[in-house]
């Protein structure tokens, strides 16, 4: 989160930089625990795809500083592409979370028990290639689901990012055969005009028949077979025949009558407010090369 004249207009990014958190979507991630006690008895929680690190300082505020002194603290492990600046309490992964290796890592760090609650706010790079697009975010979200398969404790809590795409109903009913409840959530902080919203799934219920195992060679097809979710089946006349389909009900969380992100904020006390330098600089910018080079003398412009 840099320096922005938007700084003084959309107020979720400026209120990120006067509390402190990396990015706004740490809003995000408060409005949805107001809503569901996400962290309610949490010991141990993963947070995937989590640079440049908000939602593992929500975490690490909410779960770890409270209990620092406790016999066991709470274990938070942050997994992302890109390298993260520390966080108190958080310990992080330099990885890709669609790696088998990935998952015996974290398993390493929580010796071998259990998840509580997993999250995830993947976003790949964008193509602009929309179809494309929609296809990478479903495969990063199935990804994180697979993951979370071999990670999570029965009764456990998962939540991701989602973008309210065209096949969005059909991860639903597959979510539906893994959790108790599943819920479509959009907090207040998330833009109004996005296609954003993030899956609330509740009381992790696999079939007691299905072991999950994570393998490079193995389709994701293959992989939920045995889990007994739902899925499109060919007839022999080449139709397809759907099941039925559940609808995720939809909650809108935070304080409804907070700050719109989509407005534009022209408070009066916004003419003596300066803008805020970042709360963390960019750990390797993909323009770090290029500056060095330029200080270097060897590049002019
Ligand atoms: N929740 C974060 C926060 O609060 O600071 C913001 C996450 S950002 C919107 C999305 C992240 O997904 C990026 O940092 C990106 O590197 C990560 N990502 C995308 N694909 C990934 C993958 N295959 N494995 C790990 N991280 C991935």
């Amino acid at each position: 989160m840099g320096k922005s004249s938007k700084d003084k207009r959309d107020l979720y990014y400026r209120k990120a930089k006067e509390e402190g958190w990396r990015a706004r979507s740490a809003f995000k991630l408060l409005q949805l625990n107001d809503q569901f006690q996400l962290f309610k008895g949490v010991r141990r929680v993963v947070d995937l795809c989590a640079a440049p690190g908000s939602w593992s300082q929500v975490l690490s505020r909410e779960l770890y500083e409270n209990n620092k002194d406790s016999e066991i603290p709470p274990k938070i492990v942050a997994v992302d592409l890109q390298p993260m600046a520390p966080i108190d309490g958080v310990t992080t992964l330099q990885a890709d979370i669609t790696h088998p290796k990935t998952l015996s890592k974290i398993l390493e760090i929580f010796g071998g028990e259990p998840a509580d609650f997993v999250c995830s706010d993947g976003a790949p790079d964008v193509t602009g290639l929309h179809d494309l697009d929609e296809y990478i975010q479903a495969q990063l979200i199935l990804a994180a689901l697979q993951l979370t398969t071999c990670l999570l404790r029965p009764g456990g809590t998962f939540v991701a990012k989602i973008f309210r795409g065209r096949d969005i109903d059909l991860m639903y009913s597959q979510l539906g055969f893994l959790f108790e409840k599943v819920i479509c959530a959009k907090p207040r902080s998330s833009r109004g005009t996005s296609l954003e919203a993030f899956i609330v799934c509740l009381g992790y219920k696999p079939s007691t028949t299905w072991k999950p195992t994570l393998d490079l060679n193995v389709s994701t097809e293959d992989f939920f077979k045995g889990a007994n979710i739902g899925r499109y089946e060919l007839r022999d006349d080449l139709e397809y025949e759907e099941e039925k389909r559940n609808v995720a009900p939809f909650v809108a969380c935070g304080d409804l009558s907070s700050y719109d992100s989509d407005a534009t904020y022209t408070l009066e006390s916004d003419i003596t407010r300066i803008s805020l330098d970042p709360v963390q600089g960019p750990t390797a910018p993909p323009y770090k090369k290029a500056l060095e080079m330029k200080r270097n003398g060897e590049i002019k412009r």
